[in-house]
């Protein structure tokens, strides 16, 4: 093994150690219970689990983006959930690594990475999702400041949160052009957290809307330059997407290593799951896993080695989609298999298709994804 390999190695393990020791404890409350998970935080914080994109100059783990999918990975084959924490501290701080100014990488970077710091990714609002080009919060600036006014709904961490890295529109009508991307501080007059939603799945991730009025922000926490906030947040998202296909095939891995301990107690080693169909079943989850997991790491690799000329965002995306739709069919498979004890509530089956679900919806819609692939695909020579 080189360097690199031996080193993501090492956070592959640290993370497998961390989510059997510490997260399988807390996996079925948290999602029960419907609360952000303080203790699991603090934990990830302390392994460097919530600074891995952050540049070393600035106190963070500084790993690559295949790392970044390996330690996703292992957390959320125990708990999905607590795995978005680490997905969205990236996709938070990402901007203001790719295009943030010195100034406010030292304002804001250390924080996150030495004072465990949380950040947030604020984006979707209730008239703009999927077309994530029409956001209407606007930034106006006024002298040495911009004054944000908007709403932004389904944001995780909303409520949690110590720093804000929000996109608003600096021209509006501009559409893309118009997107300006800011980091707001907890605690900054104007800025409020909105309703707390109640969730069928990733229950233990907090999820909120998060109010501007008559925001006060200063020039110096504009990430880059004006109207630089669209391309800002597809760098982000082609580099998070991977890690949400990662957090599916995790999850997939956790739905069948339990069938795998629960056949073998149930002696379908010696055919008593055959009439059911039960070890076909059993392998078609294992190829469509590996897959998926096959599919993940392809498009991580092609961030870290930074392939010129190849569509990464198309493999982003394909990745995203691919794996969550697996780990909807793996796990819908898998409660299936297990019948009346896979649809009580809170067996970690049933947990883990709800928690499916929603990965096909955050992070663009599988739907969306599709449509980045067939674009592709289409504008490609
Ligand atoms: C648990 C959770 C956490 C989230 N966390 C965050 C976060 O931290 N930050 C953030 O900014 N957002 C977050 N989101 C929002 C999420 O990214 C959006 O819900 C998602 O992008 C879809 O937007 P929408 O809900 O407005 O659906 P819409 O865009 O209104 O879409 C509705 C339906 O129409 C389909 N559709 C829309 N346009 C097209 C099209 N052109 N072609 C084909 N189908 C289409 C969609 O696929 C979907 O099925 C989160 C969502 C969830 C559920």
């Amino acid at each position: 093994m080189n360097d690199a390999e031996q080193q993501r190695e090492r956070w592959r393990t640290k993370a497998r150690e961390v989510a059997r020791n510490v997260v399988t404890p807390r996996a079925a409350e948290i999602d029960a219970v419907g609360e952000f998970a303080w203790d699991l935080a603090e934990v990830y914080s302390e392994y460097g689990f919530l600074s891995l994109l952050i540049p070393k100059e600035y106190g963070g783990m500084d790993t690559d983006i295949t790392s970044f999918c390996l330690v996703v990975e292992e957390i959320a084959n125990i708990c999905a959930s607590s795995a978005l924490l680490v997905i969205v501290q990236a996709v938070g701080t990402m901007p203001v690594v790719l295009g943030g100014a010195n100034e406010l990488k030292e304002k804001v970077l250390p924080r996150l990475a030495r004072e465990r710091g949380l950040i947030c990714f604020c984006l979707t609002e209730p008239e703009s999702g999927s077309d994530a080009a029409s956001v209407r919060t606007k930034a106006i600036l006024k002298d040495d400041h911009y004054v944000i006014n908007g709403q932004k709904c389904f944001i995780t961490n909303g409520g949690v949160a110590d720093f804000y890295t929000v996109f608003a529109t600096t021209h509006p009508g501009n559409r893309i052009e118009g997107i300006t991307g800011f980091v707001v501080e907890k605690g900054t007059p104007g800025l409020s957290v909105g309703k707390a939603e109640e969730k069928m799945g990733i229950r233990g991730s907090n999820t909120t809307e998060v109010i501007f009025e008559d925001v006060k922000v200063p020039v110096a926490q504009r990430i880059g330059d004006e109207g630089a906030g669209w391309w800002q947040m597809m760098r982000t998202l082609n580099r998070s997407r991977p890690a949400i296909g990662a957090q599916a095939v995790g999850l997939a891995q956790g739905a069948l290593d339990y069938l795998i301990r629960f056949g073998k107690e149930e002696g379908w080693a010696r055919g008593k799951g055959d009439s059911l169909g039960v070890p076909l079943m059993l392998a078609d989850m294992a190829v469509e896993i590996e897959a998926a997991r096959a599919l993940v790491y392809k498009a991580a690799n092609m961030m870290d080695e930074k392939v010129k000329g190849t569509p990464v965002q198309m493999f982003s995306a394909m990745s995203k989609y691919f794996a969550s739709d697996v780990a909807m069919k793996v796990t819908t498979d898998a409660v299936q298999i297990l019948q009346w004890q896979g649809l009580t509530r809170n067996h970690p089956v049933e947990r883990m298709m709800r928690d499916a679900k929603v990965i096909q919806i955050f992070e663009g819609t599988n739907q969306i994804q599709r449509m980045v692939v067939a674009h592709t695909l289409l504008k490609s020579k």
